[in-house]
């Protein structure tokens, strides 16, 4: 099997530790053809962007290096938080419309929704440990808000 691109990747704009432009020197050198810079959503706690207008900066940035490293297709994407059992994400759509490519994905201290929606996910989550209904509680879930 040859990987042809790379679909998750985290920049300095929220956990990663690259740039965006030595994440695409990286993939160009590993020989990828296309790659996606995926950073986490704004309402998570340390790893997200500062904010959903990010991606728009990011975007700008993103477009120069199109122009410098042709012989790669460079995506400008985001790995979205979800919210609720509803699967509401914490990037407008306002700006999730001007993205190539959108994740999503349940991580920890994300600003719930409502305090319902706190318990009902981030709480149940949490007490998956506890025990085996409480972990079939935890992944029904995170499969309704994933679906
Ligand atoms: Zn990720």
């Amino acid at each position: 099997m040859r990987f042809y691109g790379d679909y998750h990747t985290h920049s300095r704009n929220s956990d990663g530790r690259q740039s965006i432009k030595e994440i695409v020197e990286a993939a160009r050198v590993c020989g990828l053809s296309e790659v996606a810079i995926t950073d986490h959503g704004p309402l998570v706690a340390v790893i997200g962007v500062k904010s959903a207008e990010q991606y728009l900066y990011m975007k700008e940035e993103v477009e120069g290096l199109k122009y410098l490293y042709p012989d790669i297709n460079i995506l400008l994407g985001a790995e979205a938080n979800i919210r609720d059992l509803d699967g509401t994400l914490d990037i407008p759509d306002s700006i999730l419309q001007q993205l190539d490519v959108v994740i999503a994905g349940l991580h920890p201290y994300t600003l719930p929704t409502s305090l319902q929606d706190g318990r009902d996910i981030f709480l149940r989550n949490s007490l998956r440990h506890l025990g085996r209904k409480q972990r079939e509680i935890a992944i029904d879930a995170n499969t309704r808000a994933t679906v």
